[in-house]
């Protein structure tokens, strides 16, 4: 597997999947802020581009023991991504500033391999180019640029907002490679409502998602196939953490 260096700084995230109630928020905020065009028809997936997906979870049980969980799936941010090594382009690249997995697409050829390689589906291709109805494309935002039919894209948690939070760092004569948490967050964790999502750097232990994730209930989506996300969920939910790691029926589920 290819294999690449620590960094300083590890952007990541936890969610907390018994705090999530499947709203879509992150959803939404996510699409607005990376200037992603309203869906004629959420289905259909030639159109559709979710860069933030909430999936529903069941334990498969009946009533009274039926029980839900909603997942929400962004790039995972894979310390060791199968997506980078085989671009033949370098269009997506770990950035050794953070570990956020780019994606820069007017070096995009389309030729999907990385789609192919991610086992997380985290990447979409534009069959379309854009439309905006009459009047919406004036929520165009200046900070990422739209995307034509052709490409790849995907979630970089909002990188253009670490772009942001380190120029004002520099402005305001602090260190841009000692953020506070508050100072970057993506905008799916900025704009949900239960305050699932937990934003940090994960080798900085006074930011809250590194204390998290190193809780009992803490796991890591298909963590067996070493692709080392920097995305951790958790849930006090056992038959959640099992369907999560895919763990086989004999296997006894790890943590508490
Ligand atoms: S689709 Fe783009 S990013 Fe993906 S492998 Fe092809 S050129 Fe690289
Ligand atoms: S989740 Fe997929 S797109 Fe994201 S870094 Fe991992 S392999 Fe690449």
């Amino acid at each position: 597997m290819y294999k690449l260096k620590e960094f300083k700084i590890k952007w990541g995230m936890v969610i907390d999947l018994d705090k999530c109630t499947g709203c879509g928020a992150c959803m939404i905020s996510c699409q607005a802020e990376n200037n992603m065009a309203p869906m004629p028809d959420a289905t259909d997936k030639m159109y559709s581009l979710t860069w933030m997906l909430v999936y529903r979870l069941t334990n498969g049980k009946s009533f009274p023991d039926h029980d839900v969980a909603y997942l929400p799936r962004p790039c995972v941010q894979c310390g060791n991504p199968n997506c980078v090594p085989v671009c033949p382009v370098i269009a997506t690249t770990k950035d050794e500033e953070g570990g956020i997995v780019s994606q820069i697409s007017p070096r995009c050829i389309g030729c999907r391999y990385c789609m192919a390689a991610c086992p997380y589906h985290s990447r979409y291709f534009n069959w379309h180019d854009p439309v905006w109805p009459q009047g919406m494309e004036k929520t165009l935002t200046p900070f990422t640029s739209t995307r034509p039919r052709g490409v790849v894209e995907k979630c970089h948690y909002c990188h253009h907002r670490f772009k942001a939070a380190k120029e004002k760092a520099r402005y305001d004569g602090r260190d841009p490679m000692k953020l506070g948490e508050d100072d970057y967050i993506p905008a799916c964790a900025e704009n949900c409502p239960t305050g699932a999502i937990t934003f940090g750097d994960l080798k900085n232990p006074e930011h809250k998602v590194a204390q998290l994730a190193k809780s009992p209930y803490a796991f890591r989506l298909l963590e067996r196939l070493g692709t080392d996300p920097q995305l951790y969920y958790m849930s006090k939910r056992e038959w959640v953490r099992r369907q999560g790691d895919n763990y086989l029926e004999h296997e006894p589920t790890k943590g508490v």
